[in-house]
């Protein structure tokens, strides 16, 4: 990173490498045996927009305090989430999974006493690092 795809090389019909392209024109050719392609373009809500959500252009309207869609009990972040103001950016939908990630909390632990900790001042989890 950062590149961009640039070529797709192969031998009798398979795959064996995948051409990338940095932002300076630099290219490289790296060995594969597939590439699978998740960019995020084609959304699309499947048998999610039977749910009965809020929808709105095929988003899914939420609170955006708590990342709270219609239904209860059901959160949505990320491209897919629509509220004043949205922009869909990575940073954005990090942001989105901690709201959801506190909100939801208390709906599978109702009552509890929520502990905000920062992990600069408690460490990383072990093994996570
Ligand atoms: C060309 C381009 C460049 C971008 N550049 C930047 C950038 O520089 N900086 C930045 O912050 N943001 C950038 N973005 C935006 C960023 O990519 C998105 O905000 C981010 O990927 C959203 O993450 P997400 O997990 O919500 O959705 P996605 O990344 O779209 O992931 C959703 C996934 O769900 C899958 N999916 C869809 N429907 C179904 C279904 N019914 N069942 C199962 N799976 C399903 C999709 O295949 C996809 O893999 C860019 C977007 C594009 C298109």
């Amino acid at each position: 990173m950062p590149c961009q795809l640039d070529s797709l090389a192969g031998d009798n019909g398979q795959l064996t490498h995948v051409g990338v392209a940095t932002m300076d024109g630099e290219r490289r050719l790296l060995k594969a045996d597939a590439m699978l392609a998740f960019f995020g373009l084609a959304m699309t809500l499947g048998p999610i927009a039977d749910w009965g959500l809020a929808l709105e252009h095929d988003h899914i309207v939420v609170d955006p305090a708590t990342s709270a869609a219609s239904l209860p009990g059901v959160f949505a972040i990320g491209d897919i989430a629509r509220y004043p103001g949205k922009l869909k950016l990575i940073l954005q939908g990090f942001s989105e999974a901690a709201v959801a990630a506190h909100a939801a909390k208390a709906v599978v632990h109702p009552g509890e006493v929520m502990h905000f900790e920062y992990s600069t001042s408690r460490g990383v989890p072990a093994g996570a690092g």
